[in-house]
């Protein structure tokens, strides 16, 4: 997996795990909580092992938006 696969997948649990929050919320169920907080974590997990620099494997900030270059050695990113 490349690191903008891992990108993806992590805003995409994120969102998922706010959702499910929000469903939460209404519903008061708590098996749904536990669910949402699994998708989040495991969304949190899986960037933490991918995604990173191709060039030289230093882990990219999660937070915030993918940046155009790597901030460790520089090479170009590309989205
Ligand atoms: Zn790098």
């Amino acid at each position: 997996m490349d690191y903008n696969k891992s990108y993806l997948i992590m805003h995409i649990g994120l969102w998922t795990g706010i959702f499910i929050a929000l469903i939460f919320a209404l519903t008061e169920i708590k098996w749904i909580a536990y669910i949402g907080a699994m998708i989040t974590l495991g969304s949190l997990v899986q960037a933490a092992i991918f995604y990173k620099c191709p060039d030289c494997k230093k882990a990219l900030n999660i937070r915030g938006k993918k940046p155009k270059y790597c901030p460790e050695c520089g090479t170009k990113l590309d989205n």
